[in-house]
């Protein structure tokens, strides 16, 4: 799919696939992309990139991509090809048909992390102010939404601390649930740069990763902990920590309530909360815990990086504020080298949870509820707005089986195929009387709307990505769009036809409008991030250029706040039936739900997802690499080509969900964490069995 030939001109934009948001310069030849070169002023990447951004470009041009919108009455209907006034006029007299029968609130929407900061927020302001409700969330949902609610309790905003370059004065690193070698390949080669140079890292994670593996890398320990244990790890190491005097007692005097403070030293140092106590629980030995937490107290510069291991399970958000605990204990954070740090998946995760996607959430991470705010929206948007808070994705499901919720809008998202529980959110879809598809391609989800609106590939974007390190990268169009309008504008164009007229110029003008309203935003313009390259948010009065690192005199809340971290084993138990946890991962040539590098030449890396298992294990059931293995849970069953590997433990299984025939998520359950619902792939029971299917 990569075309060959001689450049013409070059566009400097962002990588559409994970949250390191790396910056390249798109050659082309006219219309025709020639090749993508990392480009060497990228704030994120100085040079660098890996196999997805640089050649996982050809989905943009696939044959499978849609440019024309469409309809039709029922889902078993054949496809109607029509205008764009023909498409959006339907899904408007749809929308507003449900919401005449069955009220305000039985229509919403979900806005996506693929999309730009601009087409984002357009999305939530039309359901805000076209809509008349709330009912908005974002992808998020399923992926980081812990990491937003427990910095925020924490340190008072819902963002990673550090910039990738902190990375270098690292002198520890605790490295939990993420590989980011595979899932983050830029920063995961900085951070391999760094431990080659003599940083020391911590493991925490069942399987036995890249940087555990690595012959050129001595991690001083592997904590190959059971899945659904974090907090319990956490709670062990802030033992240590209290108990043997490691606490920074100054740090925490200045910077951190003094009476939360004094509730989580008297909590963790609870003997049950002691290494010998928890080190059954977490799977490993007392000792390990012990030189861990001496370690990332002690060993100078400590920094935590982590990715969804961490948050999607049922405590997701009780170990992000565990995280948060023992950073401000030991008093690492607020400098280089350290902090808490977040490795989002997609690359604009960050960007569509500021854009105030969240159904409690204005833009800016604003409560519905607090007057002052949506004032200023309602001056601003001309309209009156909810105070309370709408639908999360999962309610909107459960609503649309009760036959209260009817009709949905959804930018980029393939929830058919990356939402837990298949059957159920299949359930929920076939349920309502109008779903709308933003979307490149005719995915799992599509299957089931009834309208069509062909998006733009990042390639023919203009706007805005922001990375895991809230660095605000431009977006540059680097050929026309090829359906002949923006997403923007056809969001727009249903708002107007909803009743609430929309319009903007540019994206720019978006943007502005963005900054207007959101105050970490208020110095952002694209006039600004062209001068400077990019911009790392708050961007305002106090921080002209941004603020590549947080808190450094101050918490955003004023001071920080530990919170009391109360290990709660999950629900999902192994029993007789399902006696090995099954967690999953991605690969490095692959991208999450793969609509895009399944359309690309990496496509030949990983034709397959496979699920390890233990030699052990597979010796136990007559298992070989090779053999396909019916994988089931308490939810689902699915199959998939089985490798016996020692990567994972002895009962735990592993496996990627990159290609919707291995369906990994027909068999993931309906837990979810506590405060935000993220639900909990990461510890699902399950029995493997020798599967006849050749
Ligand atoms: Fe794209 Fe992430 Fe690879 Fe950078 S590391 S090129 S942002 S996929």
């Amino acid at each position: 799919q990569v075309e060959h030939g001689i450049p013409t001109r070059e566009v400097i934009t962002t990588c559409a696939y994970c949250g390191v948001g790396c910056s390249f310069k798109a050659e082309l030849q006219g219309e025709t992309i020639v090749r993508m070169t990392p480009w060497k002023n990228g704030g994120a990447n100085e040079g660098h990139s890996c196999v997805k951004g640089r050649f996982a470009f050809g989905y943009a041009t696939h044959q499978d991509r849609q440019l024309s919108p469409m309809i039709r009455d029922k889902i078993t209907d054949p496809w109607r090809k029509v205008s764009f006034d023909e498409a959006i006029e339907f899904a408007a007299r749809r929308f507003k048909d449900i919401q005449a029968k069955h009220g305000r609130d039985s229509i919403g929407g979900i806005t996506s992390s693929r999309c730009t900061n601009e087409e984002v927020y357009v999305v939530q302001k039309m359901i805000r102010a076209a809509f008349g409700n709330n009912n908005v969330d974002t992808c998020a949902r399923v992926c980081h939404s812990p990491t937003g609610y427990g910095l925020k309790m924490t340190f008072g905003t819902s963002a990673g601390t550090q910039d990738f370059k902190s990375v270098d004065k690292a002198d520890v690193i605790l490295l939990i649930g993420a590989n980011p070698t595979d899932a983050h390949p830029v920063f995961g080669s900085r951070m391999k740069k760094r431990l080659r140079a003599g940083a020391k890292i911590i493991v925490a994670d069942p399987r036995r990763i890249d940087l555990v593996r690595s012959p050129h890398i001595k991690a001083a320990h592997h904590v190959q902990l059971r899945p659904g244990t974090n907090v319990a790890f956490m709670n062990a190491l802030a033992h240590v920590i209290v108990t043997e005097g490691l606490v920074n007692e100054t740090f925490v005097a200045e910077r951190c309530e003094a009476a939360d403070f004094e509730r989580w030293r008297a909590f963790v140092a609870e003997e049950r909360n002691s290494p010998e106590a928890l080190a059954e629980t977490i799977g490993t030995s007392a000792e390990i815990l012990r030189e861990a937490a001496r370690l990332y107290a002690t060993g100078g510069n400590s920094a935590i990086y982590y990715g969804l291991g961490v948050t999607e399970h049922s405590q997701g958000s009780t170990m992000v504020m565990a995280m948060a605990n023992l950073a401000m204990a030991t008093g690492n954070i607020g400098r280089d080298g350290v902090g808490v740090n977040p490795l989002r998946g997609q690359n604009n995760v960050q960007g569509s949870c500021d854009m105030g996607s969240f159904p409690h959430e204005l833009p800016g991470y604003r409560h519905v509820a607090d007057d002052v705010t949506r004032h200023l929206f309602e001056e601003d948007w001309g309209v009156k707005l909810l105070g309370e808070p709408g639908l999360r994705i999962p309610n909107m499901f459960a609503a649309a089986i009760d036959g209260t919720y009817r009709g949905m809008f959804v930018q980029g998202e393939d929830i058919a195929q990356s939402d837990p529980n298949t059957a159920h959110v299949q359930a929920a879809l076939a349920a309502l009387d109008c779903l709308v598809v933003q979307d490149l391609f005719l995915n799992e989800t599509a299957a089931y709307a009834h309208v069509f609106l062909p998006g733009t590939s990042f390639l023919e974007k203009d706007g805005t990505f922001t990375n895991a390190e809230r660095r605000i990268n431009r977006v540059r169009p680097a050929m026309k769009e090829k359906q002949g309008m923006s997403e923007h504008e056809m969001v727009c164009r249903l708002s107007t036809a909803m009743g609430y007229p929309m319009h903007y110029d540019s994206a720019a003008e978006i943007m502005d409008e963005i900054a207007r309203l959101t105050p970490s935003f208020a110095g952002v313009s694209f006039a600004k991030l062209d001068e400077m390259g990019s911009l790392q948010w708050p961007v305002n009065a106090e921080y002209p250029d941004g603020a590549p690192i947080m808190h450094m005199d101050r918490f955003v809340r004023g001071h920080g706040r530990f919170m009391v971290t109360e290990y709660v084993p999950t629900t999902e138990r192994t029993n007789r039936y399902y006696p090995l946890i099954l967690t999953t991962g991605r690969i490095l040539s692959q991208y999450n739900v793969g609509a895009q590098t399944r359309r690309t030449e990496n496509s030949q890396w990983h034709p397959e997802d496979v699920i390890e298992i233990h030699p052990h294990d597979a010796e136990e059931r007559g298992i070989e690499t090779g053999d396909m293995v019916s994988v089931g849970s308490r939810i689902g069953a699915t199959t998939l080509r089985a490798r016996v590997s020692d990567r994972v433990p002895q009962g735990v299984v592993h496996t990627t969900f990159h290609h919707p025939l291995s369906g990994a998520n027909v068999i993931t359950t309906d837990n979810s964490d506590w405060a935000t619902n993220c639900p909990e792939y990461k510890v699902t029971a399950v029995q493997l069995t020798r599967s006849n299917q050749p």
